[in-house]
């Protein structure tokens, strides 16, 4: 089955993963695709990768785009199961983009649903090589070669709940759900085009209880509950600050 991500065709497990990178990587990374799948030949550039399924490329040069954001969705790429490789103008008539290749879930010799070009790439990435015709070695982390959608997908854990709270809020479209763990932390699931992505710690705090999160107008996202001193605390997502917090709001003390 095909859906429609970010505006390009996908299969289904391919905006699953995507929709995985996208949670990684954080809002402050655009994740823009140029390109999607079953492009039938008509992609002059890509020798015929992005035919099948399980190919996508993603712009790499938007305004306040840095090559910190390019490797940090490259890493995400590899990590959720893509041979995904940062292409700069130096190596062809292209912009700066990257290019993502889902592996199967059989690996080297799957082909699954790929055009034969994304699956020979595929099979460079496994041996090293850049997946272009001059079969340069491997310019991206090679952490995660062997890494496949149907592997990862175990490593999304679920958190035991300390507070029956769930908090929820709408951020650009977006369903966002907030727990608190049984560690004290704060974990969130995003709503994808297809599926969960999973849950996500990382917000800073020690929180007890009463979480409740809202946005504003700019996308800008508020949580508030109880801390674990007992005291209410906000934390606070804007772009590009990220988490800031937590904030103590003066005079206030649950009982
Ligand atoms: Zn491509």
């Amino acid at each position: 089955m095909t859906t429609v991500w970010r505006g390009v065709y996908l299969d289904d497990r391919m905006a699953a993963q995507m929709d995985q990178v996208v949670a990684l990587v954080g809002p402050d990374v655009n994740v823009r695709p140029t390109q999607g799948s079953y492009a039938g030949g008509d992609v002059a550039a890509s020798a015929g990768t992005h035919d099948g399924a399980g190919a996508i490329d993603l712009a790499g040069q938007d305004a306040g785009m840095t090559q910190d954001h390019r490797e940090l969705i490259q890493a995400a790429g590899r990590q959720v199961g893509l041979a995904m490789w940062i292409r700069d103008p130096s190596q062809s008539d292209w912009p700066w983009h990257l290019h993502g290749i889902s592996v199967q879930a059989g690996g080297y010799w799957d082909q699954g649903g790929l055009s034969s070009g994304g699956h020979g790439q595929v099979m460079d990435y496994y041996d090293g090589r850049n997946g272009l015709a001059s079969g340069a070695p491997d310019d991206g982390p090679r952490d995660w070669v062997g890494t496949t959608w149907e592997t990862y997908q175990p490593t999304i854990t679920t958190p035991e709940v300390k507070d029956d709270t769930v908090a929820s809020v709408n951020v650009n479209g977006q369903l966002n759900i907030f727990v608190i763990d049984e560690s004290g932390g704060i974990q969130q699931n995003i709503a994808g085009a297809t599926a969960w992505t999973g849950w996500l710690a990382g917000i800073p705090g020690q929180w007890s209880k009463a979480l409740s999160a809202t946005t504003d107008d700019a996308g800008n996202l508020s949580l508030v509950g109880v801390g674990s001193d007992g005291v209410t605390v906000q934390q606070v997502w804007s772009t590009p600050e990220g988490w800031h917090g937590p904030v103590p709001f003066p005079g206030v003390r649950s009982i």
